[in-house]
């Protein structure tokens, strides 16, 4: 049979006579011209790669290990905040009013639930196995059906351009934005939405988290001491600069007199301020990759190119399933 086979790369032989080799997509004879350790096959499209080594798998019990320690640790944060929230934050919002006490109830319920719930859609859902598709029979394979396909060695399959393998996950992985240790999960097709819905819910929840545990902290907070600043003197830069000092050592004073709940308030705030921090660098970034249309590995491949191609306010409503109708509505920013 007269098959085409293009080899990919420039690989200067001096081999003249013909190579035998069997394309592992379809299983046919293939003749290579020369030695060409990447080649793709004529028929169907799949692509060898025989640079590959055997793959090794000794690193796999501590990726997972590490993974349920990051989901551990963030189950534990998550119930402590809850928890220790409820605690140091009731008595002064019940003690406001009866009906001020239910409404941050109801606001609590929510928030919890809904973090709860994205959190364990992204976690616990299988993030994109990708198709079966038939392979290695020269019949059934049909032509062009492995396109750009390549082979994994770890999972013995053929894996699509759209895929990448993860180690941690042990399999190939649909569009595959990146592996997350606190959620002991890739990224990819199947749970890509609700990663984002997690990541929006729970900035919005510690948003919440730091009003709360400020509003609460100024109303249990130790008066402070005035001392010194009634018999202060001198004038202009001196007078404010002495006058911020004392403030401080009377917000340290009185610090050193604040209770457990007290503590508890200054826990939340900085610990949900800094998730805060982190988890809106973490949304942002994925936000832009959506906009241009690109995963987080797939933006690493393609590092050094113009980086505009595809950039489109349609990526963004496409990603999250709107219908078309509200598409039109949009201007279509791709850059020509
Ligand atoms: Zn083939
Ligand atoms: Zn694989
Ligand atoms: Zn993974």
């Amino acid at each position: 049979m007269g098959m085409l086979i293009v080899p990919l790369g420039h690989f200067v032989t001096t081999v003249t006579e013909d190579n035998e080799t069997t394309c592992w997509g379809c299983g046919l004879r293939l003749l290579l011209p020369s030695y060409a350790p990447i080649f793709k096959c004529g028929w169907c499209g799949a692509i060898t790669n025989e640079n590959v080594g055997k793959p090794e798998r000794k690193y796999h019990w501590w990726r997972c290990l590490r993974d349920r320690c990051f989901v551990f640790t963030l189950c534990v944060f998550v119930l402590f905040v809850i928890c220790g929230g409820v605690w140091a934050v009731y008595p002064v919002v019940f003690s406001i009013s009866y009906a001020c006490g239910i409404f941050h109830c109801i606001i609590t319920i929510i928030l919890s639930i809904t973090t709860i719930s994205t959190f364990s859609l992204a976690a616990f859902r299988c993030a994109g196995a990708p198709p079966i598709v038939v392979w290695a029979s020269y019949p059934a394979v049909g032509k062009g059906d492995l396109e750009n396909y390549t082979f994994c060695h770890y999972c013995s399959k053929p894996k699509s351009p759209r895929a990448h393998h993860c180690r941690s996950c042990g399999m190939c992985i649909l569009d595959m934005d990146h592996h997350c240790p606190f959620i002991g999960n890739c990224v990819g097709a199947a749970n890509h939405r609700y990663f984002i819905a997690f990541l929006f819910t729970a900035i919005i929840s510690s948003i919440y988290v730091s009003i709360m545990s400020i509003y609460a902290g100024l109303y249990i907070w130790p008066s402070l001491p005035y001392r010194s600043v009634g018999h202060m003197n001198g004038s202009g830069r001196a007078l404010a600069f002495r006058a911020v000092k004392e403030v401080v050592i009377a917000l340290l004073d009185s610090a050193v007199l604040l209770s457990a709940r007290g503590l508890v308030l200054v826990y939340l705030l900085v610990s949900s301020a800094s998730v805060e921090l982190g988890l809106s660098i973490l949304l942002w970034q994925q936000l832009c990759y959506i906009y241009e249309g690109e995963t987080y590995l797939s933006h690493l491949s393609s590092r050094g190119g113009d980086g505009s191609k595809g950039r489109d306010c349609r990526n963004i409503f496409r990603f999250f399933g709107f219908p078309y109708s509200i598409l039109k509505y949009f201007p279509n920013t791709r850059s020509a």
